[in-house]
């Protein structure tokens, strides 16, 4: 069902203020023009979704999506120390003292009771979102994420039973998910009989999904756009500021005033916050991704997921799309090369086809990473200011669902259930 125009009646002072072009200050500008808010979206960018939402790994993780920090990832570190595929490497020095205090907090979420509670607050979050963009994808009439199915796959034994152990807990709290042997896997994804490699064990997410993250960004900002939201590219925000119980913020063409203002501007949200006392807890975490002219997968699905080496492979509308890596060197973007060249090697394992595919983009981004994997979200101590950031490895899939949690708290509704995390400052 297609919702009619106008919702939006833009009045200079009324607006929701957003900041930040990403997915997921679109997915707010959207969920607030679709209750009837006025809407101003300030982007710094020439285009939306041009950093982290612009071409990373397109899965929409119902099921499979945990926190990165888990019990498992001190076996895994030693594991690395001797594996030129690691998908994991740290800058010290350049990581700088917030990069350090990041990994500090984070070591308290690595017993497993902890690691539980986040998981299941991850769960309760993505499986409302997914319903959230089942939902848009209705009102907007396009499927958003039309690829269905994830087999995630385990290259070692050791890993795959632990994983298969876990599951068992996972089960508990609504993941939905079926351990799926060596020999079966080529039943899920036949062209697995074409690998160079066999895995030793997989895990099927039925419920998971894939699509292209940036097409569904510029399809929200087409709607809201169409519907009297305000969206300004090119305008950086310097400064935001609390003023008689509205808010203000500065840009390089003027100063805007509104209600209230979301601040959704991935890893640099704590430079927004920081002048307004609100300190936050994020972490850059460099991903790489590396798409290629065509696929050997069909992009209804499944999509594969190489779980050893925490890299996706995603069949797009005529494109495969290979994601993963996670870098700690602070707010540096420059890509290190032979990263793209180790997820080359780890995609053709398992889809030696791709050999033959010429790669149309390599691209590296910054994820916004808390540090037990649940975004920011919601009122914070400044009247007016709230947060809508920290979706880490899984914004595209959290971007629906904590946008409608974000409108709830501007409009009142209390607090945002199941959250937020410690990482923020409190409300
Ligand atoms: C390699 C990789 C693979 C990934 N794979 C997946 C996946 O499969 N599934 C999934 O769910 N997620 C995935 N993610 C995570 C997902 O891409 C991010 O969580 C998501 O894109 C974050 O969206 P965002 O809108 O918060 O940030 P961004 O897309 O970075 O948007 C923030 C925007 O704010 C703008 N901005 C910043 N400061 C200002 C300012 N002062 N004024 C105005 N504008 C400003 C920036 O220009 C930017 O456009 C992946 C990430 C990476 C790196």
């Amino acid at each position: 069902m297609a919702i009619p125009a106008p919702f939006c009646a833009s009045g200079p002072d009324d607006a929701v203020l957003v900041i930040g072009g990403g997915i997921v200050g679109l997915a707010q500008a959207y969920a607030l023009c679709r209750r009837g808010h006025a809407v101003r979206l300030f982007e710094s960018g020439p285009d939306f979704a041009g950093r982290a939402s612009h071409a990373n790994g397109g899965h929409l993780s119902t099921d499979s999506g945990a926190p990165w920090v888990s019990p498992s990832i001190l076996p895994e570190l030693v594991h690395w120390l001797f594996d030129r595929h690691r998908p994991l490497s740290v800058k010290p020095v350049a990581m700088g003292l917030a990069g350090w205090s990041w990994l500090l907090a984070a070591r308290r979420h690595l017993g497993f009771d902890c690691y539980l509670e986040s998981r299941r607050r991850l769960h309760a979050l993505t499986d409302f979102s997914v319903t959230a963009w089942q939902r848009i994808e209705t009102e907007l009439e396009a499927p958003l994420a039309p690829g269905r199915g994830v087999l995630y796959l385990y290259r070692n034994l050791r890993e795959w039973n632990q994983a298969h152990r876990l599951l068992e807990r996972e089960r508990m709290i609504g993941v939905q998910a079926v351990p799926v042997l060596a020999e079966e896997a080529p039943a899920y994804v036949p062209e697995l009989t074409a690998s160079k490699i066999r895995p030793a064990g997989g895990i099927w997410y039925p419920g998971d999904r894939f699509g292209d993250c940036r097409e569904a960004a510029h399809r929200l900002a087409g709607w809201v756009e169409s519907h009297g939201g305000l969206l300004h590219r090119d305008t950086p925000v310097r400064a935001v500021e609390t003023i008689g119980g509205r808010v203000r913020i500065r840009t390089d063409h003027g100063l805007y005033t509104g209600v209230a203002v979301v601040i959704a501007a991935g890893v640099d949200s704590p430079a927004l916050t920081r002048p307004l006392g609100i300190p936050l807890r994020l972490c850059p975490v460099k991903g790489y991704t590396r798409t290629y002219a065509g696929s050997p997968l069909a992009s209804s699905g499944p999509a594969l997921a190489d779980h050893s080496r925490k890299v996706v492979l995603t069949p797009l509308d005529r494109v495969l799309r290979v994601a993963g890596m996670a870098e700690f060197a602070g707010l540096d973007d420059r890509p290190v090369p032979r990263y793209f060249t180790r997820l080359h090697e780890t995609a053709t394992d398992w889809l030696p086809g791709l050999a033959q595919i010429p790669s149309t983009l390599d691209w590296a981004c910054l994820r916004a990473m808390t540090a037990d994997g649940l975004p920011l979200l919601g009122a914070t101590r400044r009247p007016g200011v709230f947060l809508n950031t920290g979706h880490g490895p899984l914004g595209w899939t959290l971007a629906a669902g904590t946008a409608e949690l974000v409108a709830d708290a501007i409009e009142g509704k209390g607090p945002v259930p199941g959250r937020t995390s410690a990482s923020a400052a409190p409300a």
